[in-house]
């Protein structure tokens, strides 16, 4: 469901002051926390329940009746009840008959039952005019007011009027509806609540898993191997310099994993000669988390920075730094300066900081508030080319700190090459396959593929 969905209604103010009573059916937490809002807002309250006796926790200025006495009362009725207890309202369809009912009901799990619980109490009422809402606010946050993060209340109905008498509602309480078409929509409507970042599931699990795969394989080469081979012991190596090696090779290979959904897109659309056939749904998936990838990217990268920031400072640093000039005074020798190192050491700091600083932009690009200041070209200039950019720097970034000990056997332990060298296997992998589709052979058809035409058309005139 799109929270930013253009549909909003535009505000209309209610222009009388005079408000109708509404109707709650159950006084449990959601009931009384909406009634509290409602009474707040100027509207008289009367709530249908099980026992007329009031308690304390019912506003006092709200009646309690039976659900008969009460629904007489309101042309709007919210059903503060959970689904499966929906049946008591058949023996009451004949005074439901005309009636406006509320269905803000959620469910346990996604898809819980075949029909949404708003079609299930429509067929439950036929002669009422069932309206979805409200189930996307918490009663929590109904009674505390703090609806920043879900002012928006999803509005869907088969009856325009009756959708409208709720709006006006969801309006004078503050809040902002969102109109989500027929009933049809209750569906999605219900399931919203019940899904937990969804997008960031396939990033956060990928993420771990990397995680614990070098931190392993990084455990073996740095803290086992001399271990058992010079009887060292540098298990101190996880607090700093492990967590410090993992950081960068998740910060690249999950960018590198941003930009090779849209390279096997690419190589897909070619292979078919058409646009208009669907990706796989894996593919289709990992394109939609793109985003959230980059930013548990861009978070490793900052840690990355701000672990190498520490290392002047540690114990382990300054002692092999102070032994090193010792053993040169009493050897009376000073190293000469190897400006062949020099030279790959600036250049591979100034590649990480260039890299770092556009990988910034790129997520501060990525912002709501940013991009919906830019326009489309602008946005795709900036996540596509920069991020290219940002790629290629990070790449030659690893590539220069290791490069020269890639084909000496002494940086092979138990024949595990180091860990950064299998970082550099996705990124290298996206920039060799990018840099062909570059070429016009085959950017040519992509591009013509892309505008619409197709190698072999499907309906031809
Ligand atoms: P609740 O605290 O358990 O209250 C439900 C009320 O339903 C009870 O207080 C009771 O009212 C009535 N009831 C229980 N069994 C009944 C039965 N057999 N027949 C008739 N009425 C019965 O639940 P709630 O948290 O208020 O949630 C109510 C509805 O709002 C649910 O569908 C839920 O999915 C939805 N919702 C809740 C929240 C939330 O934050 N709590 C948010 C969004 C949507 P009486 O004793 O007065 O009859």
């Amino acid at each position: 469901m799109n929270k930013n969905s253009s549909n909003i209604m535009a505000l209309a103010p209610n222009t009388s002051n005079k408000r109708e009573t509404v109707c709650i059916f159950g006084t449990g937490d959601f009931g009384r926390a909406l009634g509290h809002k409602l009474i707040q807002s100027g509207y008289p309250v009367v709530f249908g329940s099980r026992s007329t006796q009031t308690s304390s926790l019912i506003p006092k200025e709200a009646e309690v009746l039976s659900h008969a006495e009460a629904a007489q009362k309101a042309a709007i009725i919210i059903i503060a009840i959970q689904r499966q207890h929906y049946n008591f309202l058949i023996p009451l369809a004949e005074i439901l008959r005309g009636k406006v009912l509320v269905d803000i009901s959620n469910n346990l799990k996604i898809n819980q039952y075949p029909e949404s619980n708003a079609e299930y109490l429509a067929q439950l009422v036929p002669g009422a005019k069932v309206v979805k809402a409200f189930n996307t606010v918490s009663a929590w946050a109904l009674q505390s007011g703090t609806l920043d993060a879900s002012r928006q209340v999803f509005v869907c109905g088969d009856d325009m009027e009756a959708k409208q008498m709720v709006m006006d509602i969801v309006r004078a309480l503050g809040l902002t509806p969102l109109d989500q078409g027929s009933l049809l929509a209750a569906q999605e409507i219900e399931n919203y609540p019940l899904q937990l970042f969804p997008m960031w599931k396939f990033p956060i699990l990928l993420s771990l898993g990397l995680i614990a795969f070098f931190f392993f394989y990084c455990l073996i080469r740095d803290v086992i191997y001399p271990y058992v081979y010079e009887n060292k012991d540098y298990s101190f190596f996880i607090a700093i310099s492990i967590t410090n090696r993992i950081c960068p090779i998740l910060a690249l290979i999950l960018l590198a994993l941003v930009y090779l959904p849209g390279v096997l897109a690419a190589i897909i659309q070619l292979y078919r000669g058409t646009k208009y056939r669907r990706f796989p749904d894996w593919l289709d998936k990992w394109m939609l988390c793109r985003k959230q990838l980059g930013l548990v990217a861009l978070a490793f990268a900052s840690l990355h920075v701000l672990y190498t920031l520490v290392i002047p400072i540690r114990s382990f640093v300054r002692w092999r730094i102070s032994s090193q000039t010792v053993s040169q005074a009493l050897n009376n020798k000073t190293e000469p300066l190897d400006t062949t190192n020099a030279w790959l050491s600036d250049s591979y700091l100034a590649l990480g900081i260039l890299g770092f600083f556009l990988f910034v932009l790129l997520g501060i690009t990525s912002l709501p508030s940013v991009s919906n200041n830019v326009n489309w070209r602008e946005f795709r200039f900036v996540q596509s080319k920069l991020g290219y950019l940002t790629l290629v720097l990070c790449t030659a970034h690893t590539m220069v700190y290791g490069g020269k000990w890639f084909l000496s056997p002494s940086s092979y332990r138990w024949y595990l090459p180091n860990a950064y060298m299998l970082s550099l296997i996705i990124p290298c992998t996206v920039l060799v396959i990018k840099f062909v589709l570059i070429f016009p052979c085959l950017d040519k058809p992509l591009t013509r593929i892309r505008q619409g035409w197709e190698r072999n058309p499907q309906y031809s005139e």
